[in-house]
């Protein structure tokens, strides 16, 4: 098995983190993500039908983990859940039923999950409450759902929800984001997608920028053009900052990454990252 297809299990909070806290420092875990060549397994249900052996491939996608989690490279098992937005690619019930699945298979390895739930949930906390306590506890990424879905999700003191760029579009985004606790909240990028974009309602909170080159013209010490970057994190907490009217962003920073840490790191809690927040001051944010 090829140390390429560990990394196939997940870890996008990974890079987030790294560029967020560790400003200067991401070499490492970038390589992690620039040998994700695959597609998130999980991501599409569909795949346990066509391997022809549901079962099978559920075995083999815990040996994956196992394996990946001996190498220090899974952290977590997704993506994982419902995207009723996305019918055209996988229908409501085959979703439904390997959702079930994946709680089965981050119970089998005891890791965290990587959630991702749109216009779906009433289903999601439906197979999420059966499964609640199979699972140590999980984020549901990219939330762009109302006020009624956030509230439903807070429900289950293990789930987290998370925050991007998709998260702060408008106006009643921004309402949704301020009434997450921070202690239930993690922030990411979802790197190369859902940047903050001028159109968006966040974009006045917005206070870090960086120069940028089209990718034709691409220059290291620049991001390129029209692409979400892991160190676009900090705009993503500065807009979470602004629409929560909290002055304090390096302790909100804090919060969140001890989030962050308490479910996918728990290693990483303590000393150790307290020591890498305290050196992140000084990193180099324009
Ligand atoms: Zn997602």
């Amino acid at each position: 098995m090829e140390d390429d297809e560990t990394v196939a299990v997940l870890v996008r909070c990974c890079l987030d983190r790294q560029c967020f806290v560790l400003n200067g420092h991401f070499g490492l875990l970038v390589d992690r993500w620039k040998s994700r060549r695959k597609p998130l397994p999980l991501r599409k249900p569909m795949e346990f039908e066509e391997s022809g052996d549901p079962e099978r491939h559920f075995q083999e996608l815990v040996s994956l983990a196992k394996y990946g989690v001996e190498k220090g490279k899974v952290v977590a098992i997704g993506e994982c859940g419902l995207d009723y937005d996305r019918l055209h690619f996988c229908p409501s019930e085959m979703q439904k039923k390997y959702f079930e699945k994946q709680f089965e298979l981050a119970e089998a390895v005891k890791l965290p999950m990587f959630l991702h739930m749109r216009a779906a949930v009433e289903d999601f906390c439906d197979i999420f409450a059966r499964n609640r306590n199979r699972v140590i506890a999980g984020v549901a990424h990219s939330f762009t759902g109302s006020a009624e879905d956030r509230d439903k999700l807070l429900l289950f003191n293990n789930l987290f929800i998370g925050v991007n760029g998709c998260s702060l579009k408008t106006m009643e985004n921004l309402d949704v984001v301020k009434g997450i606790p921070v202690e239930r909240m993690m922030i990411e990028t979802d790197s190369p997608y859902c940047e903050i974009k001028n159109t968006h309602a966040g974009i006045n909170f917005v206070k870090s920028v960086w120069p940028s080159k089209k990718k034709e013209k691409y220059d290291d010490e620049c991001t390129v053009k029209g692409r979400n970057e892991p160190c676009f994190v900090r705009q993503v907490l500065e807009v979470v900052a602004g629409c929560k009217e909290i002055a304090d962003v390096n302790q909100l920073s804090k919060t969140l990454y001890h989030n962050t840490c308490r479910v996918f790191f728990p290693h990483d809690l303590d000393s150790v990252a307290d020591a890498l927040l305290s050196s992140s001051r000084q990193c180099n944010i324009p």
